[in-house]
């Protein structure tokens, strides 16, 4: 999730991004090669009668030069690339918006092959890059203060339709950073919920480290705490860095901002963590937005300490981000979210207050595409700062 003001400025005619491949009808109902490992693009070769090392080629295409068609792939035969585009799509879509933060942040609306879109973010760190990917379009679980969750659920993403966005993502590391630029941490917080999508957010995972190269270390994924799919996932065993978006350390709090917190009780979502954690032997992070007289009282940071101390974990307090479709949440001052920090310190509970970014473009996950719909906040600007946005 990544902070975003607004402000709109709409790209001129002729400035979009090439758009090298526009969906044709039959591109839409193509299987996508996007997605599958160079394993897979390897079998798939071997069964048209190929050599393996054509498949290696076509996933290096695919995953390292990031092509968007097989018209690209000047090492195949020509017969082989007509052969292939007759009967495959790779998978990659437009960019239907971008914004830029004065930050380096860059917001983009990606548009899926079915006319579905959604968001994900690049955010340039100081020696690192990173990319914030959605796993669905919109999201069921519909948090109080979520816009995502205002859209209802419209479907969840394909691995290779995740593993698309950090591509994408790439491309505009390498134009805003050039050549070197590199990818190096991807946090799944964008639109939906991943453990609602484990099996695709699974092998986006493996791909994102297998063919992109990315360490699984650098992997986060974000929940709102499905637990029997935490406890699938614990069983994995694989290095990443799990999330759980924790708000409030009640149940009957939780349940007023997180409804599916009915269905899975706090007390046992925190055993499952804990079970995670001596599972695999990785921390796990807790989100807790910070929300203004709801959420963000001294009481509530002793409770959360309490439930917390002693277990492997660390706290991000994550300042809201107010949007303008949700009434009725305030962010916390930031005075209020350090005595807050400070509070869980003292109760042995490690914690950070997580620093917006983006916050002069666009606000929390799904509010990109809510305002491409409804441009409710065209023409509205930032304090000052050279924001940019393309409609492409
Ligand atoms: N569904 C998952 C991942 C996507 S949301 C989850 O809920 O964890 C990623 C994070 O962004 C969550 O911690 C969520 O609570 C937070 N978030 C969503 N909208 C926000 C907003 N308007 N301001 C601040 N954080 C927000
Ligand atoms: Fe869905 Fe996460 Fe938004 Fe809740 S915060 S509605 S789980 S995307």
């Amino acid at each position: 999730m990544v902070f975003f003001g607004e402000h709109f400025r709409k790209m001129k005619p002729g400035t979009a991004q090439p758009s090298s491949q526009m969906y044709s009808a039959s591109s839409k109902t193509m299987p996508c090669l996007l997605g599958m490992s160079t394993e897979e693009i390897v079998r798939l070769l071997e069964e048209m009668g190929q050599k393996p090392y054509r498949g290696r080629q076509i996933s290096a295409w695919i995953y390292k030069h990031r092509a968007r068609s097989f018209g690209e792939m000047t090492d195949l035969p020509l017969s082989l690339r007509e052969q292939l585009s007759a009967a495959f799509s790779i998978g990659r879509g437009e960019v239907l918006l971008e914004r830029k933060s004065c930050d380096g942040t860059v917001k983009l609306l990606l548009g899926l092959r079915d006319g579905e879109s959604v968001e994900c973010v690049y955010l340039p760190y100081e020696g690192r890059d990173s990319v914030c990917v959605s796993t669905q379009v919109g999201c069921p679980v519909a948090c109080a203060f979520c816009a995502t969750g205002l859209m209802g659920f419209r479907r969840n993403l394909t691995a290779g339709e995740i593993v698309e966005q950090v591509l994408v993502a790439q491309d505009i590391a390498v134009r805003e950073q050039g050549e070197n630029a590199r990818i190096s941490n991807v946090v799944f917080m964008g639109m939906g919920e991943p453990l609602l999508n484990l099996e695709a957010t699974v092998k986006a995972m493996k791909l994102i480290n297998s063919e992109l190269g990315i360490s699984m270390r650098s992997l986060t994924v974000s929940t709102v705490g499905v637990i029997p799919a935490i406890r699938r996932l614990a069983e994995y065993r694989l290095p990443f860095t799990l999330a759980v978006s924790l708000h409030a350390p009640e149940q009957k709090l939780r349940e007023q901002i997180v409804p599916l917190a009915r269905r899975y009780p706090l007390d046992e979502l925190l055993q499952a963590c804990h079970e995670y954690a001596e599972i695999t032997g990785r921390r796990v992070t807790y989100e807790y937005v910070m929300l203004a007289g709801v959420n963000d009282s001294l009481k509530h940071a002793r409770r959360l300490g309490m439930l917390l101390k002693g277990e492997l974990a660390h706290v991000n307090l994550i300042p809201y981000n107010p949007c303008p479709e949700i009434e009725g949440f305030e962010a916390s001052p930031p005075e209020q979210i350090q005595r807050f920090q400070e509070e869980l310190e003292r109760c042995g509970v490690r914690a950070t207050a997580r620093v917006p970014r983006g916050r002069d473009i666009e606000a929390a996950c799904g509010q990109l595409k809510g305002s491409l719909a409804g441009r409710k906040a065209l023409g509205r600007m930032s304090e000052g700062c050279a924001t940019s946005e393309r409609t492409l």
